[in-house]
């Protein structure tokens, strides 16, 4: 099993990537040959490197196909570090705890989401990709990758560094997961509830849009390297579709 916290401060790049899920006895399910036109992921501040308490027992394997997107629903903090955020986060969630007025959670394996962009677009990896999210609401969080972004979007609005740094991330995911654009949905297409926020939802169609292209121009690179790339599933298949005057697949 592939764990992130193999991915410490600072890019990494997939052949390293790759050498670390060779150095482990596997079962993961991730399909390598999209994985290898995955771009160098970005930064991602590793569970170590926040000082991440072990997770408890009780984590549900799971397998990715989709990523859904949240916001914390708290104002951004710029005075609290990540590191600080991270923490806080995860011993909340490893108790039982109130929610609401009228809600209460139990307590969790670990942190609910795999990843956190926090008020300055600075990425941290939560909880190991291979097991299912948790959830306060009703739907069922397992084959997701589940992402947050640190703020309160139904009244403040996505930091440009925020929606860069999520980018990235969303492209470098798409590509390792073979998770197409289309299936990265929000919180609320999956259960009631307004996160990520309304100011988040409007952002949201011009982000995608923009994973697609860099989705997209990731996937002619990697093609174009060499022949023993063009016979992969992911360049037969991109080869097969019309290209626009710049030669891009679309
Ligand atoms: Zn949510």
């Amino acid at each position: 099993m592939l764990s992130l916290s193999l991915l410490a401060v600072g890019a990494i790049t997939w052949a390293g990537l790759a050498q670390a899920i060779e150095a482990e006895p596997s079962d993961d399910t991730a399909p390598a040959v999209v994985g290898a036109a995955a771009p160098t992921s970005p930064p991602i501040l590793s569970r170590e490197k926040w000082r991440a308490k072990p997770a408890l027992p009780g984590l549900k394997p799971q397998k990715i196909g989709g990523i859904i997107l949240h916001h914390t629903a708290v104002r951004k903090n710029p005075r609290v570090s990540i590191e600080n955020k991270m923490r806080n986060l995860q011993s909340f969630s490893q108790q039982p705890g109130k929610v609401s007025a009228t809600h209460s959670k139990p307590a969790w394996p670990d942190v609910p989401y795999h990843f956190y962009v926090d008020f300055a677009g600075r990425i941290a990896e939560g909880r190991d990709v291979n097991f299912a999210g948790d959830t306060n609401t009703n739907y069922k969080p397992a084959g997701f990758v589940q992402v947050v972004v640190e703020g309160d979007f139904e009244k403040e609005t996505p930091d440009p560094a925020q929606l860069a740094a999520l980018r990235e991330l969303l492209v470098w995911l798409s590509l390792r997961f073979d998770v197409p654009p289309q299936k990265i949905t929000m919180h609320q297409n999956h259960a009631a509830t307004s996160c990520p926020g309304r100011n988040f939802k409007a952002a949201l169609p011009a982000l995608l849009a923009q994973v697609e292209m860099r989705r997209r121009k990731a996937v002619n690179e990697f093609c174009a390297e060499s022949l023993e790339n063009r016979r992969t599933p992911i360049c037969e298949e991109t080869a097969s579709l019309p290209r626009d005057r710049a030669g891009i697949a679309r």
